[in-house]
């Protein structure tokens, strides 16, 4: 059997065009004009694993190799032959596809797991924020009415302390651009949870109990612009697109239509438990820091209104007074991912800030 293509002398990065025959037990390598360049014995020569269309090296016993693209022959005579790397061939035929699978699959699934991760949300975001104010508006459409029918109850708070909150909310907390968006403040009772949420169209929902809880105005004004915040950075939107297109990579791969049907209706139940993702929740609070430092509040204050609301869940659940920290999961507004510690870190963080610019006489 006869092969051509290049050999490469020993210690020398120079080439030759040569041809290399392979008989029985025995090679010889020969120049272009049929001239001898080396001869032995073929157990002797070693040959390179196939890896595609990549030139073959068969390495003689002097360090010297030879080149060639044939794999085809090259395959063909190992085949036929008693050489040690005959039985391999095949062998790592397979090994090499399951290798590249695996690298495939690897490769696959980092993809997911990024996009997922990092692409997904910063996907959504864009999406959301593309899309109109009336879009937000249209997504949080009969949220309220449903929420009313199973979890809240019409509000007993005096209507001069409603009206006195709507008009500071309007006056002094707004953002300077609504952007279209018109937030509304309603109040209800929800048993007697302190709780606060935000629909993605600006109406924020402030219980009775809260109003009770957190009486002094710096840190009911924390509450509020914590949920502007949520409405500002979009928050609701961000959430229904991430889910959704979770869903229909679910739905992709599974094949199972019916999972579609379930996330369209799963907002009120997001936005009731203030179920928001960890960044979500740190975004919000930001937007409030931010905005406090803006109005000259310090934004301490939102720390220690995180506080009452957690005394005052701890204080209606017997069983949990002995664990204050189990007791936390009582209560879903501040259970949302950020431990309500770790938030009033931050607080405090942009209180140093505040307390920085705003020396004490
Ligand atoms: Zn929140």
């Amino acid at each position: 059997m006869t092969l051509t293509g290049y050999w490469y002398a020993p210690e020398s990065a120079a080439r030759q065009t040569a041809v290399l025959q392979l008989q029985g037990e025995h090679f010889a390598l020969m120049d272009n004009n049929d001239a001898p360049l080396v001869s032995g014995a073929t157990a002797a020569l070693q040959f390179s694993q196939r890896v595609g269309n990549i030139p073959r090296k068969i390495t003689l016993a002097d360090g010297s190799v030879f080149e060639t693209a044939d794999n085809a022959t090259v395959d063909t005579w190992l085949a036929a032959s008693t050489h040690r790397a005959a039985g391999v061939t095949w062998m790592h035929t397979v090994e090499s596809h399951w290798r590249w699978i695996g690298l495939a699959l690897l490769t696959s699934v980092i993809l997911l797991v990024v996009t997922t991760v990092w692409g997904l949300p910063w996907a959504s975001k864009a999406v959301a924020y593309r899309l109109p104010v009336k879009a937000n508006q249209a997504l949080a459409e009969g949220t309220l009415q449903a929420l009313d029918s199973v979890a809240l109850e019409p509000s007993k708070l005096p209507k001069e302390r409603q009206q006195a909150i709507r008009e500071h909310v309007q006056q002094v907390l707004l953002p300077l651009n609504a952007e279209g968006f018109t937030y509304t403040v309603h109040f209800r009772k929800m048993g007697d949870m302190a709780n606060a949420f935000a629909l993605p169209s600006g109406d924020i929902i402030v219980t009775d109990r809260l109003a009770e809880v957190v009486t002094k105005p710096e840190e009911f004004d924390s509450i509020l612009l914590h949920e502007i915040g949520h409405v500002v950075n979009r928050h609701g939107m961000r959430q229904v697109i991430q889910s959704s297109a979770v869903t229909l990579g679910l739905v992709m791969i599974g094949g199972d239509a019916s999972a579609l049907q379930d996330w369209t209706a799963a907002l009120p139940g997001v936005l009731l438990q203030s179920q928001y993702s960890r960044d979500f929740e740190t975004e919000a609070d930001r937007y409030a820091f931010e905005r406090m430092m803006a109005l000259q509040i310090d934004p301490a204050h939102f720390g220690r209104a995180l506080q009452r609301i957690t005394a005052d869940a701890v204080k209606d659940s017997p069983l949990s007074k002995k664990d204050a920290a189990r007791a936390e999961t009582l209560l879903k507004y501040l259970s949302s991912h950020p431990p309500s510690a770790e938030r009033a870190a931050l607080s405090k963080q942009y209180s140093q800030r505040f307390q920085a610019q705003h020396p004490k006489e």
